[in-house]
């Protein structure tokens, strides 16, 4: 592409960052809607978001299928209960065509500021392939998609080969090799047992060990896949009895911790049942409420770490060097390769760096350590910006389309609101913000996570700025409602020029 082509600016009224699940959903509310002026803008080569990304051996999702999917969009091919990596992406590849949106993406795109501009009223955006101007700007960019190394002295002066396990290089051959696994999250727990059987030596580098349940996934039967064909509504009524029982859960992760200890046993039983070795049994035994972390359900993690070629070393890792790695208890071990599982930028998300409001500050500087959004999605001083999975929207129970979902209905209510009273721009009112951060911080008390543990899901001054601390369907009743006094529409103080 030449300079001069590279720099022609496309005009949209709605751009969108990110195709995945969010960007997605998004874009197929909006053509529903009948607004047809949007662009989509993807890093990546193509559609999909993290299931496009994270390609590891064994990956696959732990909530079930038939909730992990859009509502208006039931797929009645899941091959089994709870989808792999592959079925996940195909799908999102076929929603993207079945709705029209593929042609919408701009792909190898990354976007590398977004700023407001007061005297235009407009997003500047820059990009890889050339800049944008929007009159609104969605971000659908997720808060695990930018991997995270760990932060150990001499990470860079190691010279054998690794990689990230959302970026897995499947040209790098493992067998045969004496390979670290650092991390014991859900993406550990997921490829460790697949690489396990492939290389000579393995050392799994945990720093907290997680509580593991038993995992029920099975195949979905050719009986079950006709049915949900000829009859859709029993895979609805299914998905709504897959979404009661994981809302049943939100009471003991928000409300009752106590309640959790029913589930706390299953897990210590699972341990038992699987693990001989009393010295393996001690290492893995959690010592904070199951909840409190993200709870993973796997059948294999344990007969993996028990296999005759797996080390596992507690206490994380301490230092790198050219050939080894040093763990925690001074252990040098030498290895071919290190794989990172060691999970994503989540509490500093990397678009909070690049998007700039009305007073050129970035969101990162405006949130100093602490993200905050009004329904994870609108933020005081950012106007005509709508953050999709934005903060304390995550969950520990259920399915994040759902919350997508009822995040897409409230844009596109606000889109809609905007044209009723003409209005060019649209910015939450920092009353109503800050009333909301007051409510899920005081939510946030009783609820499981807040018991101790130290997690992904507290940022850096001790709030959890992660999760949705209640039931998901008062997230979407909460959504549903825009409230009097809520936004302000082209207000003095949107229009303020900032200051020279
Ligand atoms: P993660 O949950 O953040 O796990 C990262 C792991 O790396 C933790 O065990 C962490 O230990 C460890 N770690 C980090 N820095 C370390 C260091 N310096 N030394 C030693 N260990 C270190 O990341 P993830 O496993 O990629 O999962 C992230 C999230 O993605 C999940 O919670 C889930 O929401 C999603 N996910 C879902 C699925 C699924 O559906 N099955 C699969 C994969 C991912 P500490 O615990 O001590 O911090």
């Amino acid at each position: 592409m030449g300079e001069n082509e590279s720099r022609q600016v496309q005009e949209v009224d709605v751009a969108i960052l990110g195709a995945g699940f969010s960007g997605l959903g998004m874009a197929i509310e909006l053509l529903k809607r009948g607004r047809e002026d949007f662009v989509i803008l993807e890093r990546g080569a193509d559609v999909g978001g993290t299931w496009e990304f994270n390609t590891y051996p064994g990956c696959a999702c732990d909530v079930p299928s038939n909730l992990y999917s859009f509502s208006f969009a039931p797929n009645p091919d899941w091959k089994r209960t709870y989808s792999r990596q592959p079925q996940i992406r195909e799908y999102l590849h076929g929603v993207a065509d079945r709705f029209g949106v593929r042609d919408r993406v701009r792909t190898n795109t990354q976007v590398t500021e977004a700023s407001w501009s007061v005297s235009e009223g407009r997003w500047d955006i820059e990009t890889s392939t050339g800049p944008v101007q929007a009159r609104v700007l969605i971000t659908g960019a997720g808060p695990l998609a930018d991997p995270k190394l760990p932060d150990v002295p001499g990470i860079e002066t190691f010279e054998g080969h690794s990689f990230h396990s959302a970026r897995w290089d499947h040209d790098y051959d493992l067998r045969g090799k004496r390979v670290a696994a650092i991390g014991t999250g859900a993406s550990a727990i997921q490829f460790v047992p697949e690489i396990q059987p492939q290389v000579a030596q393995l050392h799994v580098i945990q720093r907290t060990p997680p509580w593991i349940l038993p995992h029920t996934a099975r195949p979905v039967s050719k009986l079950e896949r006709a049915l949900y064909r000829r009859l859709p509504v029993v895979q609805r009524i299914q998905r709504g009895f897959v979404y009661t029982a994981r809302e049943l859960l939100a009471i003991g992760f928000t409300r009752a911790p106590k309640l959790l200890s029913l589930v706390q046993r299953l897990a210590e039983r699972h341990m038992d049942r699987q693990i001989s070795d009393p010295e393996l049994r001690r290492k893995v035994q959690p010592d904070y409420t199951i909840g409190c972390k993200r709870i993973l359900p796997s059948n294999k993690w344990y007969p993996a770490l028990g296999a005759d070629n797996v080390e596992l070393h507690t206490g994380g890792v301490k230092e790198f060097k050219p050939h080894s790695i040093v763990t925690g208890d001074g252990t040098e071990i030498e290895v071919d390769a290190v794989v990172y599982g060691t999970g994503f930028q989540v509490t500093d998300m990397p678009i909070g760096h690049f998007v700039r409001g009305r007073d050129g500050n970035t969101l990162a500087e405006h949130w100093n350590g602490s993200p905050r959004a009004h329904l994870g999605m609108t933020v005081s001083g950012f106007p005509n910006l709508f953050l999709l999975l934005g903060p304390n929207t995550g969950l520990g129970h259920s399915s994040m389309v759902y919350m997508i979902e009822s995040q897409i209905a409230r844009v596109a209510a606000a889109l809609e609101t905007m044209d009723e009273r003409a209005a060019e721009t649209i910015e939450v009112s920092p009353e109503a913000e800050r009333r909301f951060t007051e409510s899920v911080d005081e939510r946030m008390q009783s609820t499981v996570w807040n018991s101790g543990c130290s997690s992904w899901y507290i940022d850096q001054t001790g709030r959890n700025s992660t999760l949705w601390p209640d039931f998901t369907f008062v997230f979407r009743r909460d959504s549903a409602q825009i409230e009097a006094g809520e936004f302000e529409f082209d207000s003095e103080r949107t229009r303020t020029e900032v200051p020279a």
